[in-house]
């Protein structure tokens, strides 16, 4: 069975596990932990990177630091994971969801404005696939409207704008270190934080509402509670795997980056043909091959093909439920613009295993065979 996602290991994950243990700190924010910071910060030019314990800690705490309340507003789009409007919601707030692009299923920018209203605070674009946004018209919509723009680019370490890294193009950027992301530590995360301004109180509302951090720091000599807040950050255990693995993380982009084009050369002659679409990646974003996906003809056509791999031993997904259809997003959100973008996606598209040691020419193979089986006569 090709699996539909398997854990990539660096080899020395373990090792740095154990150096942990015998620094004698498991709890956060040790030396493992501070390796992380540094490297992501480096590598990605942000003013300050904090780990979380996954991408939705790092959305919650950019609506903490958006300070948004009830009735206040968030745009983003329905075609996503539940905590990128979840971390609203539970301030309060009410997502306002706007259709994606048909080429790259990214928020549609073109839209974005007429959804404003003067109870809007935040913009949420989602960087589907590790495909950029078009983030010069969000950045400039953000601006004119004194609107924060923050950035859910779970899916997008590694992946650029214009030479610019995801995650850094907003007042903060969420990244997911999930299992099924390109670089893990199981359950993980980081907020980057971009805009200057908001850092101390990043810091305060991570380490449960104290100014902890100022005081390691030797900034003030004592620490207490001053802020709202909770427990945000990973323990060392969870840091040194992702040292591991970020320290590869060029590596693990380029192997992956591999099977991606495979995929995408060998299903030209069908996109060709009409059988299928292939994604497509404007040529200002250089993404991270996190996801290989094709839009099928119909709903129909996809559970027949889902269904053709299985019997092949091959696992092959959809996903998502739109969130303006879902129940919690009827109930808490509202949709600002018509979706037919985000219907048919979420109708049609099919995701492929996409992972270091796949079976890449039979999931190929298999595509194929498939497409043709449903389309011969019967
Ligand atoms: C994976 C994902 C998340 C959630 O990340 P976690 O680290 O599992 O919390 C949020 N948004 C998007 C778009 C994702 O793909």
């Amino acid at each position: 069975m090709e699996a539909f996602n398997r854990p990539f290991l660096t080899g020395r994950e373990f090792d740095y596990i154990a150096e942990a243990h015998a620094h004698g700190m498991l709890a956060g924010d040790g030396r493992f932990t501070s390796r992380c910071h540094a490297r992501l910060e480096q590598a990605l030019g942000c003013a300050k990177a904090l780990l979380t314990h996954s991408c939705t800690a790092a959305l919650e705490m950019g609506a903490l630091l958006a300070g948004v309340g009830p009735g206040d507003e968030v745009i983003l789009p329905s075609y996503t994971f539940s905590s990128t409007a979840n971390a609203f919601v539970l301030r309060g707030a009410v997502p306002v969801f706007v259709d994606i692009r048909p080429d790259t299923l990214n928020l549609d920018e073109r839209l974005v404005e007429a959804a404003i209203t003067p109870r809007t605070r935040a913009i949420v674009p989602v960087h589907y696939a590790g495909v950029a946004c078009e983030m010069d018209a969000l950045r400039d919509i953000a601006q004119r409207h004194r609107l924060m723009l923050i950035e859910d680019a779970a899916q997008a370490y590694g992946a650029h704008y214009r030479g610019r890294p995801l995650g850094t193009l907003g007042a903060l950027g969420c990244l997911s270190f999930h299992e099924t992301k390109n670089v893990i530590s199981g359950e993980g995360g980081a907020l980057l934080v971009n805009d200057a301004t908001l850092l101390r109180r990043a810091e305060i509302l991570r380490e449960k509402g104290t100014d902890r951090s100022a005081f390691f720091r030797g900034e003030v000599d004592k620490y207490r509670w001053v802020d709202v807040g909770s427990s945000y950050l990973p323990g060392e255990l969870v840091a040194a795997f992702l040292l591991a693995q970020l320290e590869q993380g060029d590596e693990i982009r380029r192997r992956r980056l591999e099977i991606w084009q495979h995929y995408h050369d060998g299903l030209a002659e069908l996109e060709a043909r009409g059988s299928l679409r292939r994604p497509v990646v404007p040529p200002h974003c250089a993404h991270n091959a996190h996801m290989y996906y094709v839009l099928l003809p119909s709903l129909a056509a996809r559970q027949a093909v889902i269904g053709q791999l299985r019997d092949a031993g091959v696992q092959a997904v959809f996903h998502y439920v739109p969130l303006h259809s879902s129940p919690a997003g009827q109930r808490f959100g509202r949709a600002a613009t018509p979706m037919p973008h985000t219907d048919a996606a979420a109708e049609r598209l099919l995701r492929l295993p996409l992972w270091i040691g796949v079976d890449r020419e039979r999931v190929l193979r298999s595509l194929v065979d498939a497409l043709q089986a449903i389309s011969a006569p019967r």
